[in-house]
C-alpha cells in the first residue's frame, strides 16, 4: 500500500534520513522504532508531505506520491496524527474534528461530516461529552484521542501516528495503543506507528522496522523484534 524506496531527507546539510526504503501493506499495522533523533518524527512527516525527500521515492496504493503536495496527499487517503497531538488548543472540541475534514467540506456533505462527528463520539465517548469545550481543557491522554479523530475525519485509509503514547501515564498510553488495535480491527484502516516505547508499540504491530541515526538497520515481524538481543538491550529497557 505504501513504498518507500530509498529515501534520503535533509534539512540543510543535516542528512536526517539515509535511503531508508520500507513497505506497509494494507491492513498492516507497521511500527517504526528507535532512539531520540534517529529520524522517526521525520520520515512520517516526509511521508505526508510536509518535507520533501531529496532523494529516493515514495509510492501510495500504486501512485507516485513523491512530489505530491501534503493537502493532495490527505485526499489520497493519508493522515497523520503529529507528534504531541498538535490540537487547537483555543477551539472547541467540535471544531478541531470538524477541521479534519476541511478538505471534504461541502454543503453537500454537511450531513455526512456531522455523522461522521458522531461516529467519532461514539468512539471516544469523552469527547462528545466536551465537545463545546475548549481543547485546551482537555487532559493529555484526551487530546491524544482528539488528534486520533480529528486525523479519522478526513476519512483516511491509512494513519500516521507519530509517539501516540508520550507523554501519558502507563495504563492512559496502553487504553490510546488498544484503541489503534481497534481501528485495524475494527475499521480496516492501515497503520505506521512511530515509538520510542517500543514495547507497546511492537506487541500491537505485525511488524516492525529499527531506524539508527537516520537508517534502518533491522526490520522483521514484531515477534522476532521483540526477542531480539539488540532491541531488548537498546529499546525494551522500558513498559
Ligand atoms: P524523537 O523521538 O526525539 O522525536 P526522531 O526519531 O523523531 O526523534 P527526528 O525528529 O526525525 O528524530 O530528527 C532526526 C534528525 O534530524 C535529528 O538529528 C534532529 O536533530 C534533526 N532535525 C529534526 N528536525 C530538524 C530541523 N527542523 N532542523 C534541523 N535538524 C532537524
Amino acid at each position: 500500500m505504501l513504498v518507500l524506496k530509498n529515501v534520503d531527507v535533509f534539512y540543510g546539510r543535516v542528512h536526517a534520513v539515509r535511503r531508508v526504503s520500507l513497505h506497509v501493506n494494507q491492513g498492516e499495522i507497521v511500527a517504526l522504532i528507535g532512539g531520540n533523533g534517529a529520524g522517526k518524527t521525520t520520515l512520517l512527516t516526509t511521508i505526508s508531505g510536509l518535507l520533501r525527500a531529496r532523494g529516493g521515492s515514495l509510492g501510495f496504493e500504486g501512485r507516485d506520491i513523491t512530489r505530491e503536495r501534503p493537502e493532495r496527499i490527505v485526499s489520497a487517503g493519508i493522515s497523520q496524527v503529529p507528534e504531541r497531538r498538535l490540537v487547537f488548543k483555543p477551539m472547541t472540541v467540535a471544531d478541531n474534528l470538524l477541521l479534519g475534514a476541511y478538505h471534504r467540506y461541502s454543503l453537500k456533505n454537511k450531513t455526512l461530516i456531522s455523522k461522521d462527528v458522531d461516529q467519532i463520539y461514539e468512539m471516544f465517548p469523552v469527547l462528545g461529552q466536551r465537545r463545546d469545550q475548549p481543547a485546551g481543557n482537555l487532559s493529555g491522554g484526551e487530546q491524544q484521542m482528539l488528534a486520533i479523530g480529528r486525523a479519522l475525519m478526513a476519512k483516511p485509509r491509512m494513519l500516521l501516528l507519530d509517539e501516540p503514547g508520550m507523554g501519558l501515564a502507563p495504563a492512559l498510553s496502553q487504553m490510546i495503543f488498544r484503541h489503534v488495535a481497534e481501528l485495524r480491527d475494527v475499521f480496516g484502516l492501515t497503520v505506521l506507528l512511530v515509538e520510542q516505547n517500543a514495547k507497546s508499540a511492537l506487541k500491537i504491530a505485525d511488524r516492525g522496522y529499527v531506524l539508527e541515526t537516520g537508517r534502518i538497520i533491522l526490520q522483521g515481524p514484531s515477534e522476532e523484534l521483540l526477542l531480539n538481543r539488540d532491541v531488548q538491550r537498546a529499546y525494551l529497557g522500558r513498559d
